[in-house]
C-alpha cells in the first residue's frame, strides 16, 4: 500500500534514502525548526561542544529521520541510528551508549516504544553522559558507574505526549514538525524529479503536492507511481498522467488514503458524525488507536474534516460534503 507510511518496499526505501536533503540549507520547509536548528549547532560549534538533545515530534514522514542525519552530518559527526522497539531491555541500550564514540548522535526513533527500564537509564545517561551497569544477580548484585562518551541524542515521536516527563524534560530542544503547505510539496516534488530524470510539468507537481497529505515521503511515493505510469505508457509526465495514476491507486483530491476515508466513513455513517471517542473508532476500524492519533486524526484536523471536543471526534460540516452526504448531516454538524 503505497500511501501507508509503515509498509514499503526494498526499492521504496532505497529511493527515499537517495532523495534525503544532507544538509539544512537543502531541507525544505520547516522554517523556524530550521533556524532553531541552525542556532543551536552553531552554538555547540563555537563553545566545542556536542549539541544538545533534540525531540523531533511530528508524524510520520515529515523529516525526522532526515533531520537526525543532518544534524550528525552538519557537524561531521559519526551517527548510530536505533529505534525504541530495538531497545527492549535496559541492558540493550546500555551496549549502544557504551560503544559510542565521543561526538556521536544517537538517533532513537519512535523513542516512546523503548522499554521503562531501558528508559530509566537514559535520563542519567542524557544528564551526566554516565550509566550504572548491574552487575550480578540477586542478593550479591552490585551497580557499577561507567562514564561514556559525550554524545547527542536525537529522539523521535510521532506522540510527544507519550513520552513521560521527565524524558522530555531532558531534551534541551524539542522541534514540532508541521505538515507540509503546497508550495513546500512543490519544492520536494521537483528535487525528486530532478534526481529521477523525469521531465514533468509544474501543473502535474502541483496536483500531487495537493495530494500527498502534507507529507513528503507520501509525495515522493505519489512520483514514482507517476514516473512508472509515464514509463509504461510512454506519455510525459503530465497533468493526465499524474490523475490516471493518482485514480490507479485510489488517492483521493484531497489525499486521503483508505484508512483516512475508513475513519470517516465510520464517524459519518456509523456514529451519526460523533463525538466519537478514539478507542472505540480505532476497535470500529480495526487499527491501533495510537496510529489512528499519530497518523490519521492530526491530518484530518488540519484539512479541517474533523475537530476534537471533550466528548470525542467529531465530523464537520466540510466532511459531510466531501463525502457527499450532506443530506444526511445532522442540524448540528
Ligand atoms: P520521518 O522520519 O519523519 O518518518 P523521513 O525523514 O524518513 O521522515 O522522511 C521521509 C522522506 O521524505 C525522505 O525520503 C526524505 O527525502 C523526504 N523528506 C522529508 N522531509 C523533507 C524535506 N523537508 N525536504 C525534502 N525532502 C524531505
Amino acid at each position: 500500500d503505497l500511501t501507508d507510511p509503515v509498509l514499503a518496499s526494498e526499492a521504496e526505501l532505497a529511493f527515499e534514502g537517495a532523495l534525503r536533503p544532507k544538509s539544512l540549507g537543502e531541507f525544505v520547509g520547516q522554517t523556524r525548526v530550521r533556524g532553531q536548528l541552525q542556532l543551536l549547532l552553531t552554538a555547540a560549534t563555537l563553545q566545542q561542544r556536542t549539541p544538545d538533545h533534540i525531540l523531533l515530534a511530528g508524524p510520520p514522514g515529515l523529516g525526522k529521520t532526515t533531520l537526525a542525519m543532518i544534524v550528525a552530518h552538519e557537524g561531521g559527526r559519526p551517527l548510530r541510528m536505533s529505534s525504541g522497539p530495538a531497545i527492549q531491555h535496559a541492558g540493550d541500550l546500555a551496549a549502544i551508549l557504551s560503544s559510542l564514540v565521543p561526538g556521536e548522535v544517537l538517533f532513537i526513533d519512535e523513542i516512546h516504544r523503548m522499554a521503562r527500564s531501558a528508559e530509566e537509564m537514559l535520563y542519567l545517561a542524557m544528564e551526566d553522559f554516565r550509566i550504572d551497569i548491574m552487575v550480578g544477580k540477586g542478593a550479591g548484585a552490585t551497580s557499577v558507574p561507567l562514564d561514556l562518551s559525550p554524545f547527542t541524542l536525537v529522539g523521535a515521536t510521532t506522540r510527544a505526549g507519550l513520552l513521560p516527563n521527565p524524558l522530555r524534560d531532558r531534551f534541551g530542544f524539542t522541534a514540532h514538525l508541521e505538515f507540509y503547505d503546497e508550495a513546500e510539496l512543490e519544492q520536494v516534488l521537483a528535487r525528486a524529479g530532478t534526481m529521477l530524470g523525469l521531465d514533468a510539468d509544474k501543473e502535474a507537481l502541483a496536483e500531487i503536492a495537493g495530494r500527498c497529505r502534507g507529507t513528503p515521503r507520501i509525495a515522493n511515493r505519489l512520483l514514482r507511481r507517476v514516473r512508472d505510469y509515464a514509463l509504461v505508457h510512454g506519455e510525459r509526465a503530465d497533468l493526465a498522467a499524474v490523475r490516471a495514476a493518482l485514480e490507479l491507486y485510489d488517492v483521493d483530491p484531497l489525499g486521503l488514503d483508505r484508512l483516512d476515508r475508513a475513519v470517516m466513513e465510520m464517524i459519518l455513517t456509523r456514529f451519526g458524525g460523533g463525538p466519537v471517542g478514539l478507542n472505540t473508532l480505532a476497535v470500529s476500524v480495526g487499527e491501533e488507536a495510537e496510529t489512528i492519533e499519530a497518523v490519521v486524526e492530526p491530518f484530518l484536523v488540519r484539512i479541517g474534516l474533523i475537530t476534537r471536543t471533550p466528548r470525542g471526534r467529531m465530523a464537520t460540516p466540510a466532511a459531510w460534503r466531501h463525502f457527499g452526504l450532506a443530506a444526511h448531516a445532522p442540524d448540528t454538524a
